[in-house]
């Protein structure tokens, strides 16, 4: 009771912020672009049901033509193959959906190297500074890729030889914050939560098969995790309880202080 009235009071007096990690969904936002044969994703087509107009006077409103996986987005467990038995978006535990934040930032290394892949080491690096990842909690991975996301061809960042050269997570990395680390879920600012070579990988896509192979959870296309300190936010993921949901485009806000 008193810790919620701290709050209130920490919101009120602006020494707690709210930030907001999502970035706006439009229908010029990218999302993934597989090659063929493979089935891709609509982002988003926004049709208009009226305006102020003969087919609704006084009311404005839209049907919106989503992919599950278009912006920033939450992907369930039973997205991937190795999380079939898992919960769909309506059944992840709401609790799951709300947890202490530990932002790495390894931006200046993706400076370097696009292709850059968070290890196993680097995480150790940030735990000895930081403490322990969060039981419970939400791994948020900056790599500085957010300033790229309105601009199709830099945030997508395909070659030639049609290879996405865009950082991710090596493939013991992954098994690791998916088996070891007290983590439930993993936020980036990429279009999805492996690297853009990881279709190349051994298993392909690392980061799916193994989290989401542990009912863990991603969200990508982050922004602002400039914003937030290593430890001490709190992060909300907010996807839609869509039914049988593979994922859902979501609203990812953050509680932190000064
Ligand atoms: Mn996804």
């Amino acid at each position: 009771m008193s810790t919620l009235a701290d709050l209130a009071a920490g919101m009120s007096d602006g020494s707690v912020e709210v930030v907001d990690l999502t970035a706006p969904l439009s229908e010029e936002t990218p999302v993934i672009q597989l090659p063929e044969p493979l089935a891709n994703t609509p982002g988003l087509r926004i049709e208009e049901l009226s305006r102020y107009d003969d087919r609704g006077p006084a009311w404005y409103w839209n049907v919106l033509h989503v992919g599950e996986h278009a912006g920033t987005h939450f992907d369930a467990p039973v997205h991937w193959v190795t999380g079939e038995d898992g919960p769909d978006v309506s059944e992840v535990p709401a609790e799951d959906l709300v947890g202490p934040a530990a932002v790495i930032d390894m931006s200046r290394e993706v400076e370097e190297d696009p292709d850059f892949l968070l290890e196993v080491e680097h995480v150790r690096r940030w735990e000895e500074e930081h403490g322990s990842l969060p039981e419970g909690g939400w791994l948020l991975y900056r790599t500085g890729w957010d300033a790229r996301s309105e601009d199709e061809e830099a945030f997508l960042n395909v070659d030639g030889d049609g290879v996405s050269h865009t950082p991710g997570i090596s493939v013991e990395c992954a098994r690791w914050l998916a088996q070891e680390a007290p983590i439930v879920g993993l936020g980036v600012e990429t279009v999805g939560t492996d690297a853009g070579a990881a279709a190349d990988f051994d298993p392909p896509f690392p980061v799916h098969s193994f989290l989401l192979g542990a009912e863990k959870y991603g969200v990508t296309q982050l922004q602002n995790l400039d914003r937030l300190p290593p430890t001490g936010s709190i992060v909300m993921v907010a996807p839609l309880p869509v039914e049988d949901g593979s994922g859902s485009p979501c609203r990812v806000l953050a509680l932190t202080t000064h």
